[in-house]
């Protein structure tokens, strides 16, 4: 009697606490999340797979229960992200040089239309040597070309190293196909790979050439030579300050098909509404993505599970979720999991394209990712730190939770890594805190081991209590940035 009697009483106080006591996130409850979100059951979570689904139901379901509201455009909790993957289909080309046809002796080569299919005669090719001049914009004239380009030289600007910051500039400056050359020593397996590895992308953010494709080192002497040119003095010339591209005097036909896969993947939106209208909000964001299936067939484990990257931060947004929505607050809380993030942040993208409230009306964006990395008692980086007037608030809400500023900007070398980017080039403030990016050597540990591969698992070994205080201290700055008194902003009518 007694023992049900203060079972009654001891419900009723949790009922009545729970509201005003917030306990602190365990590693446990970290745990629980992961091990489902990096279960093989989840297949890696990449989007547009049976993965996909399963984590998107999660997810909202978390929030569902921990009742915050669904808040994508249409009511629901799913915002759509329409996506394109391009594989190469079949195709035919032949080049010219003064109406005589080359014979190349190669068949090194990778071609992939922006459409479907994609048919050009006649088209004059020229040489651009590395693409882009050292300030990063293109020297040679490319408009209406098709531009070879060295893939890897050693005067590639660094911020260039990409081939896609390349291909843009190229595109930018009216090429019609750009056609990197490879090294067959070096670098062309890689090239291959890259261009044949379906990339996922955002097509409404997309600059590509009609064309793009790739060639071999072999096949490109073959090319020149064959009309009549040398292929060191091109790229000797090449290395030159003053170049500004070669016209090739050949002639490019082409004839490719390429096979399109358009699909729609989602950002999982919800929002506990404030209770200030028109008072600005905060919002959290962490990818939900990992890269699926990524291990050759045979291999012993062919899934890339995404314990770290990031099964742990949406982990840690679920939690946030919970501890947040016992209350209301004055501001709105936004939460979103985005998309694509490991194809070069699309979904975070797609939000800032087509945001579910006005970007200006964001008084933070905290992105969560790769966050189970520190132990307990790590000081905190901000990525961002210095781009946003919000360092001491953070830092002050940090102390009152027990943490320590880092004071380096080091970790702002992972600003444009991160979702938060996205947003950051649309004015959001936006910024990463946490233990995970402090130690940076701690980091690179694991970006230099599991990070990508089949062993980014949930272990026995696995960190999660840098994360819970992580979790802790996310919970004490969206009480913080929620509260028009704690926090005021001259965003939204404060
Ligand atoms: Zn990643």
């Amino acid at each position: 009697m007694r023992l049900v009697h203060s079972a009654i009483f001891v419900g009723l106080v949790a009922l009545v606490a729970s509201p005003t006591l917030s306990k602190a996130v365990t590693e446990a409850d970290l745990r629980a999340h992961i091990a489902i979100l990096a279960s093989d059951a989840f297949e890696g979570r990449k989007p547009g797979t049976e993965g996909e689904a399963k984590t998107v139901k999660y997810i909202a379901e978390q929030w569902a229960r921990a009742g915050v509201k669904p808040a994508a455009a249409d009511g629901g909790w799913f915002e759509p992200v329409p996506l394109i993957q391009r594989g190469q289909g079949r195709f035919d080309y032949s080049f010219t040089a003064k109406g005589r046809k080359l014979r190349v002796g190669s068949d090194d080569i990778v071609l992939i239309g922006k459409q479907a299919d994609y048919m050009r005669s006649d088209l004059p090719m020229i040489f651009a040597g590395v693409g882009v001049k050292a300030d990063g914009t293109v020297a040679a004239d490319v408009a209406g070309k098709a531009a070879l380009v060295l893939f890897d030289a050693e005067n590639v600007p660094d911020k260039m190293k990409s081939p896609r910051a390349r291909r843009e500039a190229l595109v930018a400056a009216g090429a019609e196909a750009v056609i990197f050359v490879g090294d067959s020593k070096g670098s062309w397996p890689s090239l291959r790979r890259l261009l044949l590895s379906r990339p996922i992308s955002l097509e409404s953010r997309e600059t590509r050439a009609p064309l793009e494709g790739a060639i071999t080192s072999e096949f490109a002497v073959g090319l020149v030579t064959a009309a009549g040119q040398d292929w060191d003095t091109l790229r000797a010339h090449a290395k030159q300050a003053d170049f500004v591209g070669e016209a090739l005097g050949i002639d490019a036909n082409f004839n490719v098909k390429t096979d399109i896969y358009r699909f729609t993947s989602s950002n999982v939106i919800g929002k506990i509404p404030g209770r200030k209208k028109n008072s600005g909000a905060l919002l959290f964001m962490g990818h939900w993505d990992h890269l699926g299936i990524c291990a050759p067939e045979g291999a012993p484990d062919r899934i890339c599970n995404g314990a770290v990257d990031n099964a742990s931060g949406i982990a840690v947004m679920n939690e946030v979720a919970k501890a947040l929505a016992q209350k209301k607050h004055d501001r709105d809380v936004y939460f979103v999991a985005t998309t694509a993030e490991e194809s070069g942040l699309l979904g975070a993208y797609a939000f800032a394209q087509k945001p579910v409230l006005p970007l200006d009306q964001i008084i933070l964006a905290l992105n969560v990712d790769t966050i189970a990395i520190a132990p307990r008692g790590s000081k905190v980086a901000i990525i961002g730190r210095g781009t946003t007037p919000l360092d001491a608030v953070v830092e002050a809400v940090a102390k009152k939770t027990g943490r320590v500023l880092e004071g380096s900007t080091d970790a702002n070398a992972f600003m444009q890594r991160q979702d938060g980017w996205a947003l950051m080039q649309k004015g959001v403030p936006a910024l990463m805190v946490g233990g995970s990016f402090a130690d940076l050597d701690l980091l690179q540990k694991f970006l230099g081991s599991d990070y990508h591969g089949p062993k980014d698992e949930l272990k026995d070994t696995t960190e999660l209590g840098g994360a819970a205080e992580d979790a802790d201290l996310h919970i004490a700055l969206g009480r913080h940035f929620a509260d028009t008194r704690k926090y005021k902003s001259k965003k939204a009518g404060d």
